[in-house]
């Protein structure tokens, strides 16, 4: 099987990735829910995202039907085609008043984004960071202590 997580090939009972060390839940494994985490996840783009640029956005352009436009600003185009289907249902549905809360969930859902983003890619740095420091220089000194010996 793959990794949850990284992608890479593992065993298909292995309860830890030897890649990316990160935990496989074998008990929720079912096609339809690894389906939609797949469709919900947020990607971690290269660079920050301003929550207050992300909020203005989803609020003006909700108005014109193009509220999720924002969630192309945030890199997030699972959530961008996700809202802008859901917005073609829910208007009709809900006989236009869905139109006046949009810009509202929007403004809201993409300020939250913005700032989930911003930890994600923070959080991101600092793993990387502490991974090969761990990898790198404590292995190069297990192996020279050895050669000396
Ligand atoms: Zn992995």
């Amino acid at each position: 099987m793959f990794c949850r997580y990284c992608g890479k090939i593992i065993g298909d009972n292995d309860q830890f990735c030897q890649y990316c060390g990160r935990e496989q839940n074998h008990l929720g494994s079912s096609e339809s829910l690894k389906k939609r985490l797949k469709l919900t996840e947020l990607k971690t783009p290269k660079e920050t995202k301003n929550p207050g640029v992300a909020a203005s956005m989803g609020f003006l352009l909700g108005w014109i039907f193009l509220g999720p436009v924002g969630y192309i600003y945030l890199e997030q185009w699972n959530w961008f085609w996700l809202t802008f289907i859901v917005q073609l249902f829910a208007i009709p549905l809900t006989f236009g008043s869905a139109y006046i809360v949009l810009p509202v969930v929007f403004a809201f859902h993409q300020y939250q984004m913005a700032k989930e983003i911003n930890g994600n890619i923070i959080a991101g740095r600092d793993g990387k960071n502490a991974d090969t420091d761990e990898a790198g220089i404590v292995n190069e000194d297990s192996n020279s202590k050895e050669e000396g010996v």
